[in-house]
């Protein structure tokens, strides 16, 4: 059926009112030029001009209720918003919308708008809500001064963390410009486990850097999903896929989402997925059932690892003599065993066949005596104990099922001869009249990475994923643009504190990624350089930064005091904190003095979250329907296998009362704290807003935020800055999509044309080939320096053994560290929550329509767990951890493993907040688990975060609790307990609210 005939299907009323349609017309939106456009699906739906939602007007913009970036249509009348739908002729969902999309006008017109700038009444306390409004003439002077001050002086005491708001190419800019290290955004939250562990393995990882290539895929395995992530276009997949016959299994401790519509669900204990990869592992390598042949040539498993004590140790063997990379860096000179001669040679010289012999197994000396073993027999033996029924016992999936899936996994992506008939040359100038096919394609998210052993687990997927051959293969995983980047990526975080000087620019981005312990962000004696101590000992490859560390530290002043937190759409008192309730305190500690120990908060959101209340400063942003916004290649675009895309937002509503776009704010701050990047040498600004900063900022000669329609002639992808470029992305729905030719579609790590290509679009500085990391020489650097074994930087005495332990270069798995800390009796089961699928985040508790979807949540128990706590379904129970305890509604369901219990995600809310009136399901019967989480775990007389020990990734899918029934006479109260917080001034309010919607509907008549 086309989207023609299934919109005729749909009931004649829409809100109650009867739904036609009327014509479309091109105002801002347009006619493609890509013919992926001639699909009849993707023709205009004309509507008739009776109806009373008849649109005057439609414009094409970029949807941003969750961070998938679909394209979506804003119809209008006289102005005014009608409704929004998905845009038929958008590549990424095709005219697909969901509720949260759909429902994107209910958040243009919530109640907790903020609509003016706030300044919190001198002598009011943080989180009494007491504010004044100021003008934002005043506002700005004020954080001109104060940072201005703060540049002058000391730059590191101005700390910028900011949500999931898809323009960090704006924000760490921003910040390097002032000259602060103290930036990050959401990442060590989120999922960065899964982004480090994988590009660490293979330059890419899932999402928007890469992912299950459905349309050629024979067996699809999600692990630890839920349905928040690249949700339409996977959806649309996911249904093409099952038409096709593809068999999809789920591996999930809850079987919600995505995993009702699999074939197979193979419930899984929290934590322990890396067990299982590593039991497959051991499976497959038993049964031969490995890619011989792409092993010996694309991944570094036949590199030979020096066995013998000492600096080289665990390192790989190399030709002193061999040349090294242009940049000087990871000569490529690594060594291997050749079968044929029985003698050490070059591993991967220009020139010579793939198909030599190379030895993945058995031990060597090299000529001078010293012993040596390829990397994949050094896996072999890490792999010898984790059988099946080793894994068992932790996963508590039977060791039977765990040898089926990997035979299933092997048969099904090497058994076969099946290829694309696309040729492609590799790197080292081999002509291929075809791609292999490897149809075993995986996904997988927050459920592995938000563990404090997910770096690990990560990399075990990733080898895993390696030994298959099914890395940018047909049918598996597949790159997107400007991924894959080199292992390890070109990209080092700022790191030298004699460089942190007043009013400089940093010389490197506050985020990158470490590649030695010479690259991390410490000072002379080891302590962190930065306020979230990322990049230091503690959490050496954080490289998205430790967001839920910052208010914790700054307030210990730990290392050192701040003077002014800028928090950017993150809601750090409530859902964006593991312990909201110790962060409020921390955001409103005072010092001996009576001054507060985070001497100045400014929060910048378009709503009234539960962090506002804790701001000195308040700026009021705009809705993603009311600004420019760039998803650009230098930050996380919206590419696709095919080819790289990048879209944009343009205004199509004009700005509520007196919002600003932060962008927009930034932009001025930059110019008005004369930013180099911002200002001409005699001081004056460069540029008069964000959207003409898009259009002529470059970042390397050509380079700018959009690709799209660059050059003098709008017609390259990387050229001079195009005035008219804004015009061409809104006559052309938003979005820009370049589709490489096929033979530079697969095997981008090792394809000639590609890695070319990449390099000349600047997304690398070398054209070598990207080696898949089955075996991790880098964390064996770290590994050594924590031995004492190599010169140059050491650990503290204290994380030593730690880094030991997790620093090893062959994966392997670990109790996540709260397992450790927690008695697993007192505490038997493990608490998880996951986002529904129509919410995102806690942006849309406000949404009249959403709520009306989910206005509050239960704890989903198996119904034999819930019979052994002794609790009834629909009861209400206490579930306790270590470090607090929550009281909740059971509701009982098979379709959770009996050792979990979860629950979704930032649904429950603080009373008064998000203008949701006192009686509101959220606060009343609303809960959040967050509560139960500790950001800290206890370490030798102090503490640490809970967090992986190799990327900070929060632990805060690890904690294990208990469930106790309420006692009769127990007050029946939301708990913990939290404050009523008053509204601010010119919150936009129920009443203002709901006279924009009757107005949105009668054109202004009746309001
Ligand atoms: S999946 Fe996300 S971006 Fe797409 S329509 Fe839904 S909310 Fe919008």
């Amino acid at each position: 059926m086309r989207i023609r005939d299934l919109r005729r299907a749909r009931p004649a009323s829409y809100d109650g009112l009867p739904r036609r349609a009327a014509p479309l017309r091109a105002a801002r939106g347009g006619v493609h030029k890509e013919s992926r456009l001639n699909d009849p699906a993707c023709a205009a739906v004309p509507h008739a001009p009776e109806d009373p939602l008849a649109s005057s007007e439609i414009r094409t913009t970029t949807c941003c209720m969750c961070a998938c970036r679909c394209g979506i249509r804003v119809h209008l009348r006289d102005g005014r918003p009608l409704y929004i739908d998905g845009n038929p002729r958008h590549p990424l969902n095709r005219g697909v919308i969901c509720a949260k999309g759909s429902a994107g006008l209910m958040k243009q017109f919530s109640p907790a708008r903020l609509t003016q700038p706030l300044r919190r009444k001198a002598g009011a306390e943080r989180g009494a809500g007491e504010f004044e409004p100021i003008s934002w003439d005043e506002a700005l002077a004020l954080l001109t001064e104060r940072l201005g001050r703060i540049r002058r002086t000391d730059p590191k005491q101005f700390a910028f963390f900011t949500g999931r708001d898809q323009m960090q190419a704006l924000t760490a800019l921003f910040a390097r410009q002032f000259g602060t290290p103290n930036y990050a955004a959401h990442g060590g939250l989120c999922s960065v486990n899964m982004a480090a562990g994988m590009i660490y393995s293979i330059g890419g990882s899932f999402w928007e850097f890469g992912g299950p290539d459905l349309e050629r895929a024979r067996l699809f395995v999600m692990i630890g999903t839920a349905e928040d992530h690249h949700s339409n276009p996977l959806k649309i997949a996911l249904g093409r896929f099952r038409q096709r016959g593809g068999r999809f299994i789920a591996i999930n401790p809850v079987r919600s989402g995505y995993a009702a519509i699999a074939d197979e669900w193979i419930p899984i204990r929290p934590g322990s997925d890396g067990a299982l990869f590593m039991a497959l592992l051991h499976e497959l390598l038993g049964a031969e059932l490995i890619d011989r042949a792409f092993l010996q040539r694309c991944t570094n498993a036949p590199q030979l690892v020096v066995l013998d004590e000492g600096e080289r140790e665990g390192l790989f063997a190399f030709d002193p003599a061999a040349g090294r990379a242009p940049d000087g860096r990871h000569p490529h000179n690594k060594l291997a065993w050749d079968k044929l001669t029985q003698s050490v040679v070059a591993a991967y010289p220009q020139g010579v066949e793939a198909a030599r012999d190379l030895a993945l197994e058995g031990h060597f000396n090299l000529p001078d005596g010293t012993r040596v073993a390829p990397s994949f027999q050094l896996l072999r033996e890490r792999v010898a104990d984790t059988t099946p029924e080793w894994a068992e016992a932790l996963t508590g999936i039977p060791a039977a099922r765990i040898r089926r899936l990997a035979r299933e996994l092997g048969q099904t992506a090497l058994m076969h001869d099946d290829s694309l008939p696309i040729p492609w040359t590799d790197a080292w100038g081999h002509a291929h009249a075809g791609v292999p096919l490897r149809p075993v394609a995986f996904h997988a998210m927050r459920g592995l990475a938000a563990h404090s052993n997910g770096f690990q687990t990560v990399r075990a997927l990733s080898v895993l994923m390696s030994v298959l051959g099914t890395i940018d293969a047909p049918g598996g995983f597949r790159h997107k643009a400007p991924y894959p980047r080199h292992i390890v990526p070109n990209y080092r975080a700022f790191n030298d504190p004699d460089k942190l000087k007043p009013d400089t620019p940093l010389d490197a981005q506050p985020l990158g990624f470490p590649a030695s312990p010479e690259e991390l962000a410490v000072q002379a004696d080891g302590t962190p350089l930065r306020i979230d101590h990322a990049f230091s000992w503690a959490y050496p490859l954080a490289v998205h930064g430790l967001m839920h560390n910052v208010i914790a530290n700054a307030a210990r002043g730990d290392p050192y005091r701040i003077d002014t937190l800028l928090i950017y759409m993150a809601n750090m008192a409530w859902n964006s904190s593991m312990d909201p309730l110790a962060v409020r305190e921390a955001l409103n500690a005072r010092d001996e003095h009576g001054e507060h120990k985070i001497p100045f908060v400014v929060v910048c959101d378009a709503f009234q979250s539960e962090t506002v209340a804790y701001a000195d400063l308040v700026l009021p942003d705009t809705t993603y329907l009311e600004r420019h916004d760039a998803m650009s290649l230098l930050d996380r675009p919206i590419s696709e296998f095919d080819g790289p895309m990048d879209s944009v937002r343009v205004p199509v509503l004009p700005p509520m009362g007196q919002c600003r776009p932060f962008q927009d704010v930034l932009v001025e701050l930059a110019s008005r704290l004369r930013f180099p990047a911002f200002t001409h040498a005699d001081g004056t600004r460069k540029y008069a807003d964000y959207a003409d900063f898009v259009v002529r900022y470059e970042h390397q000669p050509g380079i700018g935020f959009l690709m799209g329609w660059r050059g003098e002639q709008g017609n390259e992808l990387r050229g001079a800055p195009n005035p008219k470029q804004w015009e061409a992305y809104a006559r052309n729905d938003c979005v820009f999509h370049h589709r490489l030719p096929e033979g530079l579609q697969y095997r981008r790590n090792w394809n000639r044309a590609y890695l070319d290509f990449a390099k000349a679009m600047g997304w690398r500085q070398r054209d070598c080939p990207i080696q898949l990391s089955v075996y991790a020489d880098t964390l064996q650097t770290f590994r050594l320096a924590a031995q004492g074994k190599r010169p140059g930087r050491q650990p503290p005495e204290a994380l030593r053994e730690r880094v030991v332990a997790w620093f090893d270069p062959l994966p392997f798995w670990a109790p996540p560290l709260e397992d450790g800390v927690t008695d697993a009796q007192a505490y038997p089961l493990h608490a998880v929550t996951q986002r529904p699928m129509a919410m995102y985040h806690s942006w849309d508790s406000q949404n009249a329509w959403l709520r009306q979807l989910h206005s509050h949540n239960a704890l989903h128990v198996h119904p034999a767990t819930a019979r052994a706590a002794g609790v009834e379904d629909g009861a209400m129970c206490w579930v306790e951890s270590r470090w607090g305890r929550v009281r909740c509604r059971i509701r009982c369901s098979e379709a959770v493993e009996p050792g979990t219990v979860w629950t979704w995600n930032a649904i429950g809310k603080a009373p008064g907040a998000w203008q949701l009136p006192a009686e509101a399901d959220e606060s009343r019967k609303g809960f959040l688990l967050n509560h139960l989480l500790s950001a800290t775990l206890p370490w030798g007389e102090g503490h640490i975060a809970n967090a992986d020990p190799v990327t900070g990734q929060a632990g805060w899918y690890d904690v294990r609790v208990r469930l106790r029934p309420c006692e009769p006479g127990e007050p029946d109260e939301p708990f913990p307990r939290v404050e009523t917080v008053p509204a601010p001034p010119g919150v936009l309010g129920i009443g203002a609210a709901l006279r924009l919607v009757v107005a949105r509907l009668t054109g202004g008549r009746r309001s």
